[in-house]
């Protein structure tokens, strides 16, 4: 079988067998891959911090029909500062579970490992991390061919709001135009928030301002289209995330 080398972070890990780890890898060549880490559920084994979820690594593979196997590999970051805080580790497991939740397995994703590593990097400097979040959320909806459509009404193309975003369309909805099921209002200001994040990313984003309102209805709009375009829904770490900010 093929071996292949490639940059990785630890998506999720669980137990496999009696001594193994089963490790969801985001590789920068192959995109998505499912690995068997064996013997890394002992503690003392040498690779069982390398599988941790969040860890970035060099990991050598040898490619399997369904699952590859882990031959060696090394932590380039374990981004401990992430995981010292909990609301910051919260926000990187999210970040890790809506990528494992949305990518197919073994397709590259050089885009996605390159956006998923910017916001990590971006979570350990950033204040607000519902920021970080919600401007990941929209890039990685837009790497996987669902941006949203946020121009002009999706029905009918007046540019003039105010709007609804529906979801099932996944763009915005004037007043003029038959409400949607699951439709919801958006203001002009998230409208523009929501375009600086995606034709800019990342770039100076400690400077755009985000209400607890603007950041509310970016949460929804994301989550309405990962949930009806991707079948991506009940986040388990979104969910803590949603009980430790209601605190
Ligand atoms: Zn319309």
């Amino acid at each position: 079988m093929a071996e292949m080398r490639s940059p990785a972070i630890v998506l999720r890990g669980r137990d496999y067998r009696e001594a193994d780890r089963l490790v969801t890898l985001l590789t920068r060549d192959a995109g998505k891959v499912t690995v068997v880490a064996r013997g890394t559920k002992k503690t003392k084994s040498k690779f069982s911090a390398l599988v941790e979820p969040l860890t970035l690594g060099h990991f050598l593979l040898r490619r399997g029909k369904s699952l590859d196997t882990l031959i060696q590999g090394e932590i380039i970051k374990p981004y401990n500062s992430l995981r010292k805080d909990l609301l910051l580790f919260t926000y990187a497991q999210y970040f890790c579970e809506v990528c494992e939740r949305s990518l197919p397995e073994n397709e590259p994703a050089v885009p996605v490992f390159t956006l998923l590593l910017t916001a990590l990097e971006t979570l350990e400097t950033e204040a607000d991390s519902a920021r970080v979040a919600r401007c990941f959320e929209l890039n990685l909806l837009d790497e996987l061919g669902f941006r949203p459509v946020l121009d002009a009404c999706c029905t009918c193309g007046t540019a003039t709001g105010p709007f609804l975003f529906t979801p099932g369309h996944g763009g915005l909805l004037c007043g003029h135009c038959p409400r949607e099921p699951g439709s919801f209002p958006v203001s002009g200001a998230t409208v523009a928030i929501m375009q600086r994040f995606l034709d800019q990313g990342f770039h100076r984003l400690a400077v755009c301002n985000v209400s607890p309102a603007a950041n509310e209805e970016i949460r929804k709009v994301c989550a309405g289209i990962f949930r009806d375009s991707l079948g991506v829904a009940q986040l388990k770490t979104l969910s803590f995330l949603k009980t430790m900010e209601s605190i």
